[in-house]
């Protein structure tokens, strides 16, 4: 029996995730969820708990969390949960749970299948993205008229991120890996970055791996993506890099992903709680579907992970069922049915 942490989310989440639990069951995955509420996981006691059983479990399966306007979704006492100090600005509860997780290795995957409208059809591209550190943590301070945000890059993450990409890229048989930087302007920052992938990956001979500056690589992308498989970067430029392929394979919806960590994984799509169609019925759960089967992969069930990979591939090619993001009219609900079904059939 495998035990898995599970936060539905709030706006699709609970939908999508409804989905995701059906499908595991149409597979026969033994799984206890440990499941909790995200609007009572804002009192500090309950957050404990939810943290605590993510330890435990060691796997978290989570849906988006809207973020209130203006602020954060928790914390009022950060420093309750380990050394990390409290913040002078505060992160998404994404990013909290990232950090408190010490999940810091990024994983987006973009993926052509038939069926889903896009400009692309081979896509087939996976980003890497550090995430504890650079711009993105929002480390911003105000001087006089001015203000300054801290882009923070260090060997040991680097290093860290590295040798995770190497197993990565052995476990799922990838063929290349880029990495992408601006060290020819950021000498010291996306300097040292570039120097301690390539110093990694050189020490593994069958690595193969090249390195772009991000603003090259954005061209190459959009001209020739099939010239890529595994680009591996900082937080902000894979942040961006990872909505881009998402839209060249088809939009958010489809496109899935992981935090992995040393103890920690947790396992989300890439969109956000999407709250002008929550509650309708008509969110594509394909995205969370696919996290999901990287969850299996890493519980061990990794013929069921592809089992559920190709039924949702073809129900996608069938185009019968397709959910309105994807031009089609199907519900959640028929979609999911569509998936199970072929799962029982193939
Ligand atoms: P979003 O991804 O929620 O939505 C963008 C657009 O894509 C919307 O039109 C939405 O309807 C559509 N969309 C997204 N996912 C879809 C799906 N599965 N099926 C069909 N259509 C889908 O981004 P946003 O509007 O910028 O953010 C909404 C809220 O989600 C905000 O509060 C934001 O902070 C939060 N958010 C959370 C996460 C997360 O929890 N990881 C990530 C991004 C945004």
């Amino acid at each position: 029996m495998n035990h898995i942490t599970l936060l539905p989310g709030n706006g699709i989440g609970p939908e999508i995730i409804e989905a995701v639990k059906k499908v595991l069951l149409s597979l026969d995955v033994k799984i206890k969820w440990e499941i909790f509420d995200a609007d009572k996981i804002k009192y500090e006691e309950n957050l404990n708990r939810f943290l605590d059983s993510c330890k435990n479990t060691t796997i978290l399966l989570k849906g988006p969390l809207e973020v209130a306007k203006g602020g954060s979704y928790v914390y009022s006492d950060w420093s309750l949960h380990g050394k990390l100090e409290r913040p002078k600005s505060y992160p998404t509860s994404t990013t909290l749970f990232r950090q408190v997780l010490e999940c810091h290795y990024g994983v987006r995957i973009a993926k052509s299948y038939e069926g889903i409208p896009s400009r692309y059809k081979n896509i087939d591209l996976v980003i890497m993205r550090e995430l504890s550190e650079d711009v993105y943590i929002a480390s911003e301070y105000s001087m006089g008229d001015s203000a300054v945000a801290l882009k923070v890059v260090s060997k040991k993450a680097t290093k860290n991120l590295s040798n995770f990409c190497i197993s990565f890229f052995k476990e799922n048989k990838r063929k290349k890996i880029t990495i992408a930087h601006k060290a020819n302007v950021l000498k010291q920052t996306d300097g040292l970055f570039l120097s301690t992938a390539k110093d990694v990956f050189s020490q593994k001979t069958e690595i193969v791996f090249n390195d772009k500056m991000i603003d090259a690589l954005c061209a190459e992308l959009i001209l020739d993506p099939e010239q890529f498989d595994m680009i591996v970067t900082s937080n902000q430029y894979g942040d961006i890099l990872s909505d881009i392929v998402a839209a060249m394979a088809g939009g958010l919806g489809v496109s899935p992903g992981a935090s992995y960590g040393e103890q920690v994984t947790i396992f989300e799509a890439t969109h956000g709680a999407a709250p002008d169609i929550a509650g309708k019925n008509i969110a594509n759960p394909t995205a969370i579907l696919l996290s999901a089967c990287l969850m299996l992969k890493k519980i061990g069930e990794k013929v069921k992970a592809e089992f559920c990979e190709n039924a949702v591939a073809s129900v996608l090619k069938d185009k019968k069922f397709l959910t309105p993001d994807l031009g089609g009219n199907a519900s959640t609900t028929e979609y999911t049915n569509a998936i199970v079904e072929k799962i029982n059939t193939l």
